[in-house]
Protein backbone atom coordinates (compact mmCIF):
# COMPACT_ATOMS: atom_id res chain seq x y z
CA UNK A 1 0.00 0.00 0.00
CA UNK A 2 1.20 3.81 -0.79
CA UNK A 3 0.20 6.70 0.80
CA UNK A 4 1.19 9.31 -0.62
CA UNK A 5 1.20 13.02 0.59
CA UNK A 6 1.56 15.71 -2.81
CA UNK A 7 2.43 18.68 -0.93
CA UNK A 8 3.62 22.22 -2.11
CA UNK A 9 2.23 25.85 -2.72
CA UNK A 10 -1.25 26.80 -4.47
CA UNK A 11 -0.59 26.23 -8.00
CA UNK A 12 2.71 24.03 -8.10
CA UNK A 13 0.56 21.22 -9.89
CA UNK A 14 -0.06 18.51 -7.10
CA UNK A 15 -3.86 18.45 -8.90
CA UNK A 16 -2.49 17.42 -12.67
CA UNK A 17 0.16 15.18 -11.10
CA UNK A 18 -1.74 13.39 -8.86
CA UNK A 19 -4.05 12.16 -12.17
CA UNK A 20 -0.91 10.77 -13.39
CA UNK A 21 0.58 9.09 -9.70
CA UNK A 22 -2.69 7.81 -9.67
CA UNK A 23 -3.01 6.05 -12.76
CA UNK A 24 0.02 4.71 -12.48
CA UNK A 25 -0.10 3.01 -9.22
CA UNK A 26 -4.10 2.61 -9.09
CA UNK A 27 -4.16 4.96 -6.12
CA UNK A 28 -7.59 6.46 -4.65
CA UNK A 29 -6.98 10.72 -5.45
CA UNK A 30 -7.85 12.79 -2.39
CA UNK A 31 -8.18 16.38 -2.87
CA UNK A 32 -9.65 18.37 -0.32
CA UNK A 33 -9.97 21.71 -2.09
CA UNK A 34 -11.83 19.78 -5.16
CA UNK A 35 -13.81 18.02 -2.08
CA UNK A 36 -15.02 21.54 -0.93
CA UNK A 37 -15.68 22.51 -4.18
CA UNK A 38 -17.93 20.07 -4.52
CA UNK A 39 -20.02 20.89 -1.63
CA UNK A 40 -19.97 24.48 -2.51
CA UNK A 41 -21.52 23.66 -6.02
CA UNK A 42 -24.26 21.23 -4.24
CA UNK A 43 -24.54 24.30 -1.39
CA UNK A 44 -24.29 21.34 1.47
CA UNK A 45 -24.01 22.80 4.69
CA UNK A 46 -20.15 22.20 4.55
CA UNK A 47 -20.26 23.93 1.17
CA UNK A 48 -21.61 27.17 2.49
CA UNK A 49 -18.78 27.08 5.67
CA UNK A 50 -16.15 26.11 3.49
CA UNK A 51 -16.75 28.92 0.86
CA UNK A 52 -16.49 31.57 3.68
CA UNK A 53 -13.35 30.49 4.19
CA UNK A 54 -12.23 29.88 0.59
CA UNK A 55 -13.04 33.10 -0.68
CA UNK A 56 -10.31 34.80 1.11
CA UNK A 57 -7.58 32.01 0.63
CA UNK A 58 -8.08 31.49 4.50
CA UNK A 59 -7.61 27.76 5.86
CA UNK A 60 -10.78 25.69 6.78
CA UNK A 61 -11.03 25.31 10.08
CA UNK A 62 -9.04 22.16 11.60
CA UNK A 63 -11.94 19.99 12.50
CA UNK A 64 -14.20 20.66 9.78
CA UNK A 65 -11.44 19.59 7.07
CA UNK A 66 -10.40 16.59 9.66
CA UNK A 67 -13.45 15.36 9.93
CA UNK A 68 -14.35 15.33 6.17
CA UNK A 69 -11.10 13.81 4.94
CA UNK A 70 -11.33 10.72 7.60
CA UNK A 71 -15.05 9.92 5.55
CA UNK A 72 -13.17 10.59 2.08
CA UNK A 73 -10.81 7.89 3.32
CA UNK A 74 -13.39 5.65 4.81
CA UNK A 75 -15.59 5.83 1.56
CA UNK A 76 -12.76 3.22 -0.15
CA UNK A 77 -11.91 0.52 2.42
CA UNK A 78 -10.10 -1.80 -0.45
CA UNK A 79 -8.56 1.18 -1.68
CA UNK A 80 -4.88 -0.03 -2.62
CA UNK A 81 -3.40 3.54 -1.57
CA UNK A 82 -4.39 6.97 -1.52
CA UNK A 83 -2.78 10.48 -2.85
CA UNK A 84 -3.49 12.88 -0.49
CA UNK A 85 -3.94 16.75 -2.52
CA UNK A 86 -3.57 19.65 -0.57
CA UNK A 87 -4.44 17.44 2.95
CA UNK A 88 -2.14 17.97 5.57
CA UNK A 89 -2.05 21.91 5.81
CA UNK A 90 -1.70 22.08 9.19
CA UNK A 91 0.53 20.07 12.05
CA UNK A 92 -2.72 19.55 13.39
CA UNK A 93 -4.05 17.95 10.48
CA UNK A 94 -0.92 15.90 9.85
CA UNK A 95 -0.83 14.35 13.71
CA UNK A 96 -4.44 13.33 13.01
CA UNK A 97 -4.11 11.65 9.91
CA UNK A 98 -0.83 9.58 11.49
CA UNK A 99 -3.31 8.54 14.10
CA UNK A 100 -6.35 7.78 11.53
CA UNK A 101 -3.75 5.85 9.61
CA UNK A 102 -2.27 4.09 12.67
CA UNK A 103 -5.46 3.06 13.57
CA UNK A 104 -6.02 1.49 10.46
CA UNK A 105 -2.84 -0.26 10.47
CA UNK A 106 -1.63 1.97 7.89
CA UNK A 107 1.03 4.96 7.69
CA UNK A 108 2.38 7.59 5.12
CA UNK A 109 4.74 6.54 2.99
CA UNK A 110 6.17 8.96 1.65
CA UNK A 111 5.79 13.41 1.14
CA UNK A 112 6.61 14.29 -2.65
CA UNK A 113 7.02 18.22 -2.38
CA UNK A 114 7.04 20.62 -6.03
CA UNK A 115 9.23 22.97 -6.01
CA UNK A 116 8.10 26.25 -7.85
CA UNK A 117 8.84 30.04 -7.59
CA UNK A 118 6.67 32.23 -6.35
CA UNK A 119 6.32 34.40 -9.42
CA UNK A 120 5.21 31.15 -11.48
CA UNK A 121 2.96 30.05 -9.17
CA UNK A 122 1.26 33.75 -9.48
CA UNK A 123 1.27 33.35 -13.08
CA UNK A 124 -0.06 29.77 -13.03
CA UNK A 125 -2.85 30.72 -10.61
CA UNK A 126 -3.99 33.70 -12.69
CA UNK A 127 -4.59 32.04 -15.87
CA UNK A 128 -5.73 29.17 -13.94
CA UNK A 129 -8.28 30.95 -12.69
CA UNK A 130 -9.68 33.13 -15.88
CA UNK A 131 -10.14 29.47 -17.09
CA UNK A 132 -11.85 27.85 -13.73
CA UNK A 133 -12.94 30.81 -12.78
CA UNK A 134 -12.25 30.04 -9.12
CA UNK A 135 -12.82 33.25 -7.32
CA UNK A 136 -9.24 32.48 -5.25
CA UNK A 137 -7.37 32.26 -8.17
CA UNK A 138 -8.13 35.15 -9.80
CA UNK A 139 -7.59 38.30 -7.23
CA UNK A 140 -3.97 38.69 -6.74
CA UNK A 141 -4.45 39.65 -2.87
CA UNK A 142 -6.27 36.24 -2.17
CA UNK A 143 -3.44 34.60 -4.03
CA UNK A 144 -0.75 36.49 -1.65
CA UNK A 145 -3.16 35.81 1.72
CA UNK A 146 -2.89 31.67 0.25
CA UNK A 147 0.74 32.05 0.23
CA UNK A 148 0.39 33.64 3.70
CA UNK A 149 -1.31 30.32 4.96
CA UNK A 150 0.90 28.19 3.92
CA UNK A 151 4.37 30.13 4.57
CA UNK A 152 2.55 30.39 8.75
CA UNK A 153 0.29 26.91 8.80
CA UNK A 154 1.68 24.70 5.88
CA UNK A 155 5.49 25.10 5.48
CA UNK A 156 6.44 23.76 9.32
CA UNK A 157 5.07 20.32 7.45
CA UNK A 158 8.45 19.99 6.02
CA UNK A 159 9.94 19.40 9.13
CA UNK A 160 7.57 17.33 10.53
CA UNK A 161 7.97 14.70 7.57
CA UNK A 162 11.30 15.22 7.07
CA UNK A 163 12.47 14.21 10.85
CA UNK A 164 10.31 11.07 9.97
CA UNK A 165 12.83 11.12 6.63
CA UNK A 166 9.83 10.81 4.49
CA UNK A 167 9.95 14.16 2.81
CA UNK A 168 11.46 14.44 -0.98
CA UNK A 169 11.45 17.77 -2.70
CA UNK A 170 11.13 17.73 -6.98
CA UNK A 171 11.62 20.49 -9.10
CA UNK A 172 8.10 21.12 -9.94
CA UNK A 173 9.09 23.16 -13.04
CA UNK A 174 9.29 22.18 -16.81
CA UNK A 175 7.19 19.77 -18.74
CA UNK A 176 4.51 17.99 -16.90
CA UNK A 177 5.42 14.64 -18.03
CA UNK A 178 9.28 15.26 -16.35
CA UNK A 179 8.29 16.74 -13.66
CA UNK A 180 5.78 13.13 -13.42
CA UNK A 181 8.59 11.21 -14.22
CA UNK A 182 10.65 12.92 -11.33
CA UNK A 183 7.64 11.64 -9.08
CA UNK A 184 7.55 7.95 -10.52
CA UNK A 185 11.55 8.46 -9.89
CA UNK A 186 10.89 9.42 -5.87
CA UNK A 187 8.08 6.56 -5.67
CA UNK A 188 10.31 3.96 -7.18
CA UNK A 189 12.87 4.42 -5.41
CA UNK A 190 11.07 4.84 -1.81
CA UNK A 191 8.69 1.92 -2.18
P1 LIG B 1 -6.74 23.87 -3.10
O1 LIG B 1 -7.69 23.43 -4.14
O2 LIG B 1 -5.96 22.71 -2.50
O3 LIG B 1 -5.84 24.99 -3.54
O4 LIG B 1 -7.60 24.45 -1.89
C1 LIG B 1 -8.45 25.56 -2.07
C2 LIG B 1 -8.89 26.09 -0.72
O5 LIG B 1 -9.61 25.06 -0.01
C3 LIG B 1 -7.78 26.49 0.23
O6 LIG B 1 -7.30 27.79 -0.02
C4 LIG B 1 -8.48 26.38 1.57
O7 LIG B 1 -9.36 27.46 1.78
C5 LIG B 1 -9.34 25.13 1.38
N1 LIG B 1 -8.62 23.91 1.77
C6 LIG B 1 -8.25 22.88 0.96
N2 LIG B 1 -7.59 21.93 1.66
C7 LIG B 1 -7.53 22.38 2.94
C8 LIG B 1 -6.96 21.87 4.14
N3 LIG B 1 -6.29 20.71 4.16
N4 LIG B 1 -7.10 22.60 5.27
C9 LIG B 1 -7.77 23.77 5.27
N5 LIG B 1 -8.30 24.32 4.18
C10 LIG B 1 -8.20 23.64 3.01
Amino acid sequence: MINLILFGKPGSGKGTQAEFVKKKYGLIHISTGDVFRYNISKQTELGVLAKSYMDKGDLVPDDVTIQMLEAEVNKTPNASGFIFDGFPRTTLQAEMLDEFLINKNLNISMTIALDVDDEILIDRLIFRGKDSGRADDQDKSKIKNRFEEYNKKTSTLINYYRSQNKFFEIDGTGEVSEISQRIFNVIDSNI
